[in-house]
């Protein structure tokens, strides 16, 4: 038994599947989860001293790779002074400054712990904005374990076959309205028969929890007009393209902008934090100054700022983008070939330095065509890499991620693999 079985068998005694957060049980590719000791850079070591090259990436916060020591640095500095005061201090309003001057929709912001907070707290911002209670969401979108939002939901989800769980209260259920991703018609249609009584739309930009899926062009602009249209809010979801795509939001490159915005994962550096905002008139409505309450014990985190803001400087400073979006390239390019030779029908989706390997032979734009990969193809694929060193997302229909750790060494010694890989599926 390797020592992450052992440690697996000794989680599920108490721990709920060995786990605290659903996909890292590894269910949908089987065997025992690896657990992870260290990482540094891209590469990810496990309790039995193997290391991979790291494409899951903690699901998205990593950009800059595993420990990067400036972020270490600056959240141990933090943690020294004291870890947490319940009281406001300077390194929010610099985390808060240094997001508006990105994200200029940010009037704004509100620091919160995860990125299901913010979300849920966003929907009731703008349930009271507008006086009204419809939400519209898109399949395969994920917006966090929000209650109400968890109607066709994409990542763990949809991996566990739970799109529609347990324990919601089908009046909550009912007041999401659920369209296909990248259909404006449905969107359009939707909003004529109930427009004013929809509060907002929330929307991944740029897909991530189906796997990586693309706005078709006008679909995130058509969402735009629609809603100013019917007087409805547009709130981005942006916790994963955060920071992610360019230095800013998907917004910034998309030229979009937002009534409301959701961030998480990249803010914050690796460690828990996240954030909504917005318009200003809007986002006023929230406690201490509108009747809307939303308050958090940790929220804005002495620690998690610190971190949250080194990796955001160093992003500004460094603006690594161009290399991971060619980085990106090539790894895709590669992958594809890989397929082709081994006579693997793929399909790869990528948008700056995140990518989905879809087992299917069609094209990927919306919940459906996602649903049509083969996913038990993807785990043989995933195991077969996991045994080459390479760590993929332990799931289908979820995003991998490059970090400005990945050197081209890296990207080729994955292409290698995969072309093993590829083989064996
Ligand atoms: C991860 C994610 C969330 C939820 O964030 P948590 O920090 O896991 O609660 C919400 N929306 C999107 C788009 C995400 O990818």
């Amino acid at each position: 038994m390797t020592r992450s079985q052992k440690l697996f068998s000794r989680a599920q005694k108490v721990l709920v599947g060995g786990v605290n957060s659903p996909v890292r049980a590894f269910r949908a590719v089987g065997g025992a989860p690896r657990f992870a000791v260290e990482g540094s850079g891209c590469r990810l070591v496990d309790a039995d001293g193997r290391a991979y090259i790291d494409y899951c990436l903690s699901w998205g916060p990593l950009i800059l790779g595993h420990a990067r020591p400036e972020i270490a640095a600056a959240a141990a500095k933090a943690l020294r002074r004291g870890s947490t005061f319940g009281a406001a201090t300077e390194a929010e309003v610099e985390l808060a400054e240094e997001l508006r001057r990105a994200i200029p929709s940010l009037e704004r912001v509100r620091l919160t712990s995860s990125g299901t907070e913010a979300v849920m707290s966003a929907l009731r911002v703008a349930r009271a904005a507008t006086s009204r209670d419809l939400i519209v969401k898109f399949s395969g979108c994920y917006h966090g374990h929000v209650d109400s939002l968890l109607v066709q939901a994409g990542s763990g989800a949809t991996t566990l076959g739970v799109p529609d769980s347990a324990g919601v209260p089908a009046a909550w259920a009912r007041t999401t309205l659920t369209l296909p991703y990248n259909d404006l018609e449905a969107a359009r249609r939707t909003f004529s028969k109930l427009g004013g009584k929809i509060a907002a739309v929330i929307v991944e930009p740029f897909v991530g929890n189906m796997g990586v899926v693309l706005p078709r062009p006008g679909f995130l602009e058509g969402l735009r007009a629609l809603t100013k249209r019917h007087k409805a809010l547009l709130i981005f979801d942006e916790v994963i393209t955060g920071f992610r795509l360019c230095y800013g939001g998907a917004q910034n490159a998309l030229g979009i902008t937002p009534d409301l915005t959701t961030l998480g994962k990249i803010v914050g550096g690796g460690l828990p934090l996240a954030a909504y905002g917005g318009r200003r008139e809007i986002m006023e409505l929230v406690a201490p100054l509108g009747p809307v309450y939303q308050a958090g014990t940790l929220s804005g985190n002495p620690v998690a700022v610190a971190a949250g803001l080194e990796c955001l400087r160093l992003l500004r400073r460094d603006r690594p983008y161009r290399g991971l979006n060619e980085a990106t390239t090539r790894l895709v390019a590669g992958l594809l070939g890989a397929a082709r030779a081994a006579k693997v029908p793929v399909r790869v989706n990528s948008a700056g330095s995140m990518f989905t390997v879809f087992f299917c032979d069609s094209p990927v734009f919306d919940y459906a065509s996602a649903k049509k990969a083969d996913a038990k193809r993807y785990a043989r694929f995933f195991n077969a890499m996991l045994r080459e060193g390479v760590y993929f997302p332990p799931a289908q229909f979820e995003a991998a991620f490059l970090s400005a750790a990945h050197r081209p060494k890296d990207v080729d010694r994955t292409i290698l693999a995969a072309r093993r890989a590829f083989s064996k599926v």
